[in-house]
C-alpha cells in the first residue's frame, strides 16, 4: 500500500539542482522538516539545519553520536528480565549560533524584509550555505553571507564562515558568536512512541567554563552515564573596519561579542570554530584540553584549509558511491531527470552524513538529524545500510560491524538474563544493553542476530576480508548459532522440524508469533554460515579456531547440531495457496477492514490500540517479501509473483522501512509501475515528507534503501553466494539510463545501463568475474562488456 507524500516543498522556492538543495524563499511552515533535511553531519557530530541566528526553529538540535543519558524504565507492571535502561542521545551544547544586530536592531529571518534570500545544502562541497539581503526600515542593505561545515576529515570540528557586507550605508554592527547548553528538549508528541523522551530539569551538569581572548571551553557531564562533553569555540575577525571584542561565559553560556564600525562596502569576516570533544573516561580538564588542541589545529588551517579538504573528502565520496539516472519513467515518478537526482543524492549524502566517521559508534535511526528513536541503533543499519556501505565505503562498514562486535559480552549477558545460551544482540540500544520497554515489538525482535550475521557475511563476500571473519566474526557467528539452536527445538508436531516460537518479525503489527518465516529462514544462513565459518577455521586457521574454543568453549559437536537445526528448519508454507504465511497462525486472522480505514489513520500504531492490530491481518512493514529479496534464490519467481500479490495490500507502510524493499521485488516480478511508485515513496520519503515525521529526523534506512531501489531493484544486482550478478529490468518502453560504481574486493566497477546496452566497465583492479542474467563475464580493464538486450518473444 503506498502512501504519497504530505508536504512537498513548493518548486518555485525549492527549485530542482543536481547538487544542491536549495532553498529561495524563507516558509516557516516547511521549518522543521527543512531543518532536518538541512542538517550536517560526520556521522560523530550532527547540527541540525536551524539558521545561525538560532531562531526561528522548532527542534534545533546538536548531536554527538552515543552521548546519551540513561535513565530507568518505569513499568506500571513488572516482569522478569525487562530491559531496566532507556537510553537517549542529549541535544548539546550548541555552538553555531551567530546573533547580529546592525543599528541595534536584531537581524531577525522571520521578521526581517529580505530583498534576497538563498540557503542550500551543498552536496559537492559538503556545507550548508546562505546568502541573503536583509533591508532595514531605515533602507540599509546588509548582505549576509555565511557557509557551515562539520568537518569529515576531522570529526571533532565544525566552522563557520560569516561575512556581513553594509551595502549602501554605514551603521554600527554587533555580532555575538554564543554557545548554549541546556537548551528544552524536545517536546514529545502524546502518544508517538517514536519520539524522544523528554528530560525534566538539567541533564547536562556543569563541570568545568573558562576563556582566553576570543576562545571559550565549556565542559558538562551526564550524572548516570558519567559521560563528559566539552565543547570549544574560538574565532578570527578579518575587516578593514574598527572593531574589539568583548568574551564572557557561565556555566552554561558562552559569548564573544565583535562590536564594529561597519563602512560600506567593507566586508567583516568572521570565521567561527567549533569542536567536540567526548569522553567516557577522562576528566574534564582532559577533555577540554583536548578539545582545545584540536581547536589550536582547526584554527591554524583556517576556513579555507577546511573547506579544502572538506571538498576533497566529498569528491572522493561522490567518485565511489555516486547513482545517476535518466528519464526514469517520468509519467510515474513524476520526477524530472534533475528531480530525481536531486533526491538521490540527498539520500546518498545524508547517509555520509550519518555514517562516515561513526568509529565506535553505530548509525542511529534518524542519524544525527534528530532525537526521534533516542538516537538509538537498531537493525535498519545491518540490512539496509549496510549494503550500501559495503559496495561503496568498505571501512565503514567494517566499523560499524566491528562495534557490534564490542557489544558481543553485553549481548551474551542479555542472552543469560532471558535463559539463552549463546548471545542476543540488542533490540535499540546506544551503548550495547537492551533499551527497548515494550518487549512484544523490541526484545522479541531475535531476528536481529540473524541481521547482523547476514550484513557480516555480505561484507566478508564483498571484501574477501576473512581476517575479520575469522578475528571477530566467527565469535558472533558462534554465539547466535547457539542462541537459535537454544531458542528453537525440534518440534514433534511439526514433523520434527525445527521450530523457533515466541518471536516478532520485522512486522511490527503481529508480535510474539510462533515461526516467523523471515527469523526461521535468516536463522537458517545463520546457523549455516556459523557452521562453515568454523568449518573454514578448522581447515584454514586451525591457531584461531583454538582461540576461538577457548573463548567461547565451543564443542564441535555444536557445529553439527547447528547444521542439523538449520537443515531441518521449518519453514511454514500453504500448499494451497502457494503462500508462505508470514508465520504460523497469520493466515486464521481476519483481514483489516482497509476499505473503511480513512487514510488519516495511519500509521495504524497511532490510532489503534495494539491489540486491535495484532489481532488481525495487516502488516506493518514488509516481512516475507524482505525474506524474498534477501533470501531470493530460496524462491521461485512465481513464489515471488504470488506472495507479492497476497502480502502487498495488506501492508500498510507505516514504516518507512517498507517502500524501498516493495519497490525491489516489485521490479523483480515485473510490475513496474507499482515499483516504480514504491521506489519514489522510498525516494522522497524525506523530501516529500512521506511519513509525516521527518521534522523528528530523516529516515536513515529508507535512504540506503533507496540505494539498493537502483542497484538491487533496477539493475537487478544479487550477490548472495559472494558472486556480482545482475539482470537489469527495464521498464517497458523506458528511456532510462542508471549508472553507478561498485568497490568489490578492492576493485571498482562501473555498471552502465541505457536502453539498448548494459556496461560493465573495470575502472580498478585487474580482473572480475560477474554475471549477466546467466552469462558468466570476465572483466579486466581492457575489455569492458557491452550487452544488448535480447528481445523477449511476445
Ligand atoms: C520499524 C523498525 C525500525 C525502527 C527504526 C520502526 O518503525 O518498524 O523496523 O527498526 O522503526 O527505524
Amino acid at each position: 500500500m503506498l502512501h504519497h507524500e504530505r508536504l512537498r516543498p513548493p518548486p518555485e522556492d525549492y527549485p530542482p539542482d543536481e547538487w544542491n538543495l536549495i532553498e529561495k524563499s524563507f516558509h516557516p511552515e516547511f521549518i522543521a522538516q527543512i531543518e532536518a533535511v538541512l542538517a550536517l553531519g560526520n556521522g560523530y557530530l550532527g547540527m541540525r539545519g536551524a539558521p545561525e541566528e538560532g531562531s526561528p526553529c522548532v527542534q534545533n538540535g546538536t548531536f554527538v553520536n552515543g552521548f546519551y543519558e540513561a535513565w530507568p524504565i518505569v513499568y506500571g507492571e513488572e516482569a522478569f528480565g525487562y530491559a531496566r535502561t532507556g537510553q537517549t542521545i542529549l541535544n548539546v551544547t550548541d555552538a553555531k549560533i551567530i546573533r547580529l544586530f546592525v543599528d541595534d536592531e536584531p537581524f531577525e529571518l522571520a521578521t526581517a524584509n529580505m530583498r534576497h534570500y538563498e540557503r542550500l545544502l551543498n552536496m559537492k562541497s559538503g556545507t550548508l550555505d546562505r546568502e541573503v539581503v536583509w533591508e532595514m526600515p531605515s533602507g540599509k542593505q546588509v548582505q549576509i553571507k555565511s557557509r557551515r561545515l562539520v568537518s569529515f576529515q576531522q570529526r571533532h570540528v565544525a566552522a563557520i564562515s560569516y561575512e556581513v557586507t553594509l551595502l549602501n550605508a554605514e551603521a554600527p554592527v554587533v555580532i555575538s558568536s554564543e554557545m548554549l547548553t541546556q537548551q528544552p528538549g524536545v517536546k514529545k508528541g502524546e502518544d508517538d512512541p517514536r519520539q524522544s523522551k523528554v528530560f525534566v530539569g538539567k541533564v547536562l551538569q556543569h563541570r568545568a567554563s573558562y576563556a582566553q581572548e576570543r576562545r571559550i571551553v565549556l565542559a558538562h557531564g551526564t550524572e548516570l552515564t558519567q559521560m563528559i562533553l566539552a565543547c570549544a569555540i574560538d574565532h578570527d575577525l578579518k575587516t578593514d573596519c574598527p572593531h574589539s571584542y568583548k568574551t564572557s561565559y557561565t556555566e552554561d553560556l558562552g559569548q564573544v561579542v565583535f562590536t564594529i564600525a561597519a563602512q560600506p562596502r567593507r566586508p567583516i569576516h568572521l570565521t567561527k570554530y567549533m569542536v567536540y570533544h567526548t569522553s567516557k573516561t577522562a576528566t574534564p580538564d582532559a577533555v577540554c584540553r583536548r578539545a582545545e588542541w584540536t581547536l589550536d589545529r582547526a584554527v591554524g588551517q583556517g576556513f579555507t584549509g577546511l573547506l579544502a579538504e572538506q571538498q576533497r573528502y566529498v569528491d572522493d565520496f561522490w567518485q565511489r558511491s555516486d547513482v545517476r539516472v535518466s528519464n526514469i519513467r517520468a509519467e510515474v515518478t513524476r520526477l524530472t531527470t534533475i528531480e530525481m537526482q536531486q533526491a538521490i543524492r540527498v539520500n546518498l549524502f545524508h547517509i555520509l552524513q550519518a555514517s562516515a566517521r561513526a568509529e565506535n559508534s553505530g548509525v542511529a535511526a534518524k542519524g544525527l538529524t534528530g532525537q526521534a528513536y533516542e538516537g538509538q541503533y537498531f537493525w535498519d543499519t545491518e540490512i539496509y545500510l549496510l549494503p550500501f556501505l559495503i559496495y561503496t565505503s568498505p571501512q565503514t562498514a567494517k566499523n560499524l560491524l566491528r562495534f557490534r562486535y564490542g557489544m558481543l559480552d553485553q549481548a551474551r549477558a542479555r542472552a543469560r538474563a532471558l535463559s539463552h545460551r549463546g548471545a542476543m544482540f540488542p533490540w535499540r540500544t546506544i551503548s550495547g544493553e537492551e533499551a527497548s520497554a515494550y518487549f512484544a515489538a523490541g526484545t522479541a525482535q531475535y531476528h536481529i542476530n540473524a541481521d547482523i550475521m547476514y550484513a557480516l557475511r555480505k561484507y566478508v563476500n564483498a571484501t574477501g576480508d576473512e581476517e575479520f571473519l575469522f578475528e571477530c566474526g566467527a565469535e558472533m557467528l558462534v554465539e547466535t548459532a547457539r542462541l537459535w539452536y537454544d531458542l528453537g527445538f525440534f518440534s514433534v508436531r511439526k514433523g520434527a522440524k525445527f521450530c523457533i516460537n515466541g518471536v516478532t518479525g520485522p512486522d511490527e503489527y503481529n508480535t510474539v508469533v510462533n515461526n516467523n518465516t523471515y527469523t526461521n529462514l535468516m536463522a537458517r544462513e545463520n546457523l549455516r554460515y556459523a557452521a562453515q565459518t568454523v568449518e573454514a577455521l578448522q581447515v584454514k586457521k586451525p591457531e584461531t579456531l583454538q582461540a576461538l574454543i577457548r573463548k567461547t568453549g565451543l564443542e564441535l559437536t555444536e557445529v553439527e547440531a547447528w547444521r542439523r537445526a538449520a537443515d531441518h528448519m521449518y519453514v511454514p508454507f500453504d500448499p494451497t495457496t502457494g503462500i508462505y504465511p508470514q508465520d504460523d497462525s497469520f493466515l486464521d486472522r481476519e483481514p483489516w477492514d482497509f476499505k473503511n480505514t480513512p487514510a488519516d489513520r495511519y500509521p495504524l500504531l497511532l490510532f489503534y490500540h495494539p491489540l486491535n492490530i495484532y489481532r488481525q491481518q495487516v502488516i506493518k512493514q514488509a516481512d516475507v517479501i524482505l525474506a524474498m529479496f534477501l533470501l531470493g534464490h530460496e524462491f521461485s519467481l512465481e513464489a515471488k509473483k504470488r506472495n507479492f500479490e497476497f502480502y502487498d495490500p495488506l501492508t500498510t507502510g507505516d514504516s518507512s522501512l517498507s517502500s524501498c524493499i516493495e519497490a525491489i521485488v516489485a521490479l523483480e516480478i515485473g510490475k513496474f509501475d507499482k515499483a516504480v511508485s514504491y521506489g519514489r515513496a522510498a525516494l522522497l520519503m524525506d523530501l516529500g515528507d512521506v511519513g509525516g515525521n521527518v521534522k523528528d529526523g530523516c529516515h536513515i534506512a529508507s535512504m540506503g534503501g533507496t540505494w539498493m531501489v537502483f542497484t538491487y531493484g533496477f539493475a537487478g544486482l544479487r550477490d548472495y553466494d559472494g558472486n556480482l550478478s545482475f539482470r537489469p529490468q527495464r521498464p517497458p518502453e523506458a528511456q532510462s539510463t542508471l549508472q553507478f560504481s561498485l568497490t568489490y574486493r578492492g576493485q571498482v566497477l562501473d555498471v552502465h545501463i541505457s536502453p539498448d546496452s548494459t556496461t560493465y566497465t573495470l575502472h580498478e583492479g585487474k580482473e572480475l568475474v560477474i554475471y549477466h542474467e546467466d552469462e558468466v563475464i570476465t572483466l579486466t580493464q581492457a575489455n569492458p562488456a557491452v550487452i544488448r538486450p535480447t528481445l523477449k518473444p511476445g
